[in-house]
């Protein structure tokens, strides 16, 4: 059989990135290496699978890149959730507290019907902030969240302390 793939070495690590101090973890080195995108796409595929999602839904903007092709691959619809103003036609939208003044994300009020099972993803989770407004949002238009997804979880930040919902990580960094 072939050696499993060692997805940590396809994440480029970028010191002080967006701000002195800050460490990023990049994705971008992982989507453009096709085998270990694909790879990482089954492994988060077999995980996410078990929940019978109606529908994923992504996060703005690199959650986007992740859950359409999980969607895909597990036939179900996608859905996005969107920064303010991006979205077109009747929208919900959920306000939250940031460290300085507020963000407001949104989702088309059709998007989910009440009662749908949903999955959320996004590349990575940090603190939670932005995954448990987007579960209160989802929430808001009643859906049922039965998992999160992401690429990467910073556990050390302990966000999935904030999220009543089981969390799958492909990468976890401590
Ligand atoms: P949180 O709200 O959990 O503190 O931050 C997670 C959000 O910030 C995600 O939407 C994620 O895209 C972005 N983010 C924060 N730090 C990083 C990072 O090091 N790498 C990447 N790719 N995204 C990050």
């Amino acid at each position: 059989a072939p050696a499993k793939l060692d997805l940590k070495q396809h994440i480029r690590h970028v010191p002080d990135f967006p701000k002195p101090g800050i460490l990023f973890y990049d994705i971008s080195t992982l989507l453009a290496h096709a085998g270990a995108w694909h790879e990482a796409l089954d492994r988060l595929a077999a995980a996410l699978a078990p929940y019978q999602p109606d529908l994923l839904v992504g996060i703005e903007s690199r959650g986007f890149l992740v859950a359409a092709p999980l969607a895909d691959r597990l036939g179900t619809g996608f859905v996005m959730i969107r920064k303010r103003g991006k979205l077109p036609g009747e929208v919900i939208r959920h306000a939250y507290d940031l460290e300085y003044g507020e963000d407001v994300i949104e989702i088309q009020a059709e998007a989910v019907q009440p009662g749908q099972r949903v999955v959320v993803l996004d590349d990575l989770l940090a603190t939670g902030g932005t995954m448990a407004a987007a579960v209160t949002l989802l929430e808001k238009v009643g859906a049922e969240v039965a998992a999160i997804g992401c690429l990467i979880e910073l556990t050390f930040l302990k966000g999935r302390e904030r999220l009543r919902v089981p969390v799958h990580a492909l990468l976890a960094y401590d």
